[in-house]
């Protein structure tokens, strides 16, 4: 007579052959598997704390690179950032596919995070959004520059990604992978890249930065243009500033807010 744990190996392993065979039949990879819950945690941790601090609304999104591996990325269904929760969660490849989708309606613009990680192995997650102070940076043609300390990671500047460059007049959504890749190449190898008439697409090594940055990016816009307002010339943070102020570590990684955001978001 098997044994419980006989069976239930044998069970698994028939999963698993089933699994490969029906990825095979399909063209869909297999799954990387269960990602870390502590990620999986602050993911939707991050989908919360973004609405908290008015970076999303009903629309934008974030997402982080799969820690088993980096061709993989997690993102939510389509569904109001505050509204996630685990069970939302989708695994992505680097096309844009869903590993399992399951039926599940998806965001449009999941190519803008797909083509970043592609593009650009150092980052780890990617933010979508667009808060209210960093639009107007992204169709006046005035650059959004750092004017405190705070946001000393813009540096000499925000690239500007205009969709009708490439594409002529269009709905204003990066939704396919030409859209994300020349997004992408706008951004090169900055912290973020405005969408003109859109938003913003901020990239971060961790959940924590990505996270910030879109909060003090929104900071920064809303405090540059009050500077702006007051008419004299602004002594913006320059270049040479902003990198003794990076050589201390960007705001300290994060961690110190990450605690606090997280605990308004999902309680102690
Ligand atoms: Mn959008």
């Amino acid at each position: 007579m098997k044994t419980l744990a006989a069976l239930t190996a044998t069970g698994l392993a028939a999963v698993l052959v089933w699994t490969a065979a029906n990825a095979a039949q399909t063209g869909v990879p297999a799954s990387a598997g269960p990602a870390d819950p502590a990620l999986i945690e602050d993911l939707v941790a991050a989908n919360r704390i973004l609405y908290r601090e008015g970076i999303v609304d009903g629309f934008g999104h974030v997402t982080v690179r799969h820690d088993r591996d980096p061709n993989r990325f997690l993102m939510a269904r389509s569904l109001a950032p505050d509204l996630v929760t685990a069970d939302d969660l989708i695994e992505y490849d680097l096309e844009a596919n869903p590993i399992d989708l399951d039926g599940r309606s998806q965001y449009s613009e999941r190519f803008i995070h797909a083509e970043i990680y592609k593009a650009r192995p150092d980052v780890v997650s990617v933010v979508h959004n667009h808060s209210p102070n960093v639009v107007p940076f992204g169709v006046s043609g005035e650059p959004l520059r750092p004017v405190y300390h705070m946001a000393a990671f813009i540096g000499d500047g925000i690239p500007v990604f205009d969709l009708r460059e490439r594409f002529g007049d269009t709905d204003m959504l990066v939704s396919d992978a030409d859209r994300g890749r020349a997004l992408a190449e706008v951004l090169g190898d900055a912290p973020a890249v405005l969408i003109r008439g859109h938003g913003v697409a901020v990239v971060g090594p961790n959940l924590p930065y990505s996270v910030g940055r879109s909060i003090y990016l929104e900071m920064n816009a809303r405090i540059q243009a009050q500077a702006m307002a007051l008419g004299a010339p602004v002594n913006y943070i320059s270049p040479g500033e902003s990198q003794a102020v990076l050589g201390r570590g960007e705001n300290r990684g994060y961690e110190r807010p990450w605690e606090m955001w997280k605990r308004e978001a999902m309680g102690p």
